[in-house]
């Protein structure tokens, strides 16, 4: 009986200790995102200790401390900051059937190394005020170099990956050449030269010092919200937002997004906190504040968002190309002269 006891007690322990943390180390730096946590600790047991940082510190950390490593996940945005850590080999596999069956192959890593938690979308930005409806028909990116916009485009520097993903995307849709010649032309129509974040690029265009700017979507919603203050709320409501390309590939399409780390102590969790994340009642909640556009299709985002209009077409090219081809996007912006 005794020994029963102590055998028991023992498959329990364990159980506890097994089941007892998952460690994440994110980038992404929403104050919600800590009650989301704290709701997953209340649904499994599982405590959820949190290391964040910026993505290329994380990253270095991650490889620094190797197979001592604590962390579980890495949870950061955009796929090319995925691809770095897997190309250093230090994701594995997830696991997760409800993962796999829940999220499109596009937007997963190679060898589902990591998996999109959410969807942004790098659409245009314009000024009604200036900007005649005739000039913007069926608007491609491709039409970001036409001389028509000459002294009238914003967008942020080369050095930023959401730009080095769109030029990637390119890349991979329409050739290298052509991609070449379009980021001349874009560099050629610049209304000043690159600065800020994508937030002042549509302040811009809100102040009239240019007509058009290109920014993720979910930094619009954020300012119509009125969280980021009256003036950001002002000048969203003086532009209108384009999603390009609806009569060819679709608007581009970027992830925030997730993998297990290959030396994670506790994978087991990992691959529940992905499921939970990827969850409808999660993937609501987290796009409300950070307006993005769920992976699920049948959870709507933020009202802000939603108001944009829903059903446009999706570029559905794999955001692996994007960090598959970051050097190549990296070379040809230097070579076109975008700063
Ligand atoms: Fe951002």
């Amino acid at each position: 009986m005794r020994s029963l006891i102590f055998f028991l007690s023992i498959v329990l322990l364990s159980q506890v200790l097994l089941a007892s943390e998952v460690n994440i180390y994110t980038s992404r730096h929403y104050d919600s995102d800590a009650s989301l946590y704290s709701e997953f600790t209340d649904l499994t047991g599982i405590k959820v200790n949190i290391i964040s940082g910026k993505g290329p510190a994380l990253i270095e950390r991650i490889k620094s401390e190797g197979v001592n490593s604590r962390a579980d996940i890495f949870f950061t945005v955009d796929a090319g900051n995925l691809w770095k850590v897997q190309k250093e080999g230090l994701f594995q596999e997830i696991k997760s059937r409800s993962v796999l069956a829940t999220v499109p192959e596009n937007l997963r890593g190679p060898n589902n190394e990591w998996t999109a938690i959410a969807k942004r979308a790098r659409v245009v930005f314009y000024n009604p005020q200036k900007v005649s409806r005739e000039e913007i028909v069926d608007f491609a990116y491709e039409d970001l170099a036409d001389g028509t916009w000459k002294n009238r485009v914003v967008i942020r520097s080369s050095s930023n990956m959401y730009n080095q993903s769109l030029v990637a995307s390119l890349i991979a849709n329409v050739g290298l050449e052509r991609t070449e010649n379009w980021a001349k032309g874009l560099v050629a129509n610049f209304a000043r030269k690159p600065q800020g974040n994508d937030r002042s690029q549509i302040m811009a265009v809100a102040n009239g010092e240019a007509d058009l700017a290109v920014a993720n979507s979910y930094y619009f919603g954020m300012m119509l919200s009125g969280s980021a203050g009256e003036q950001q709320l002002e000048a969203a409501k003086k532009v209108r937002v384009l999603f390009p390309n609806q009569k060819s590939r679709g608007v581009h399409i970027n992830i925030s997004g997730a993998g297990i780390l290959k030396y994670s102590p506790n994978s087991e969790n990992g691959n529940r906190f992905l499921e939970f994340l990827l969850s409808p009642k999660v993937q609501k909640y987290m796009v409300d504040r950070s307006y993005e556009y769920p992976v699920l299709k049948q959870i709507l985002p933020s009202p802000e968002i939603t108001e944009l209009g829903l059903g446009f077409k999706e570029d559905e090219i794999s955001v692996k190309k994007f960090g598959e081809l970051n050097p190549e996007a990296i070379r040809l912006m230097d070579r076109s002269g975008w700063k």
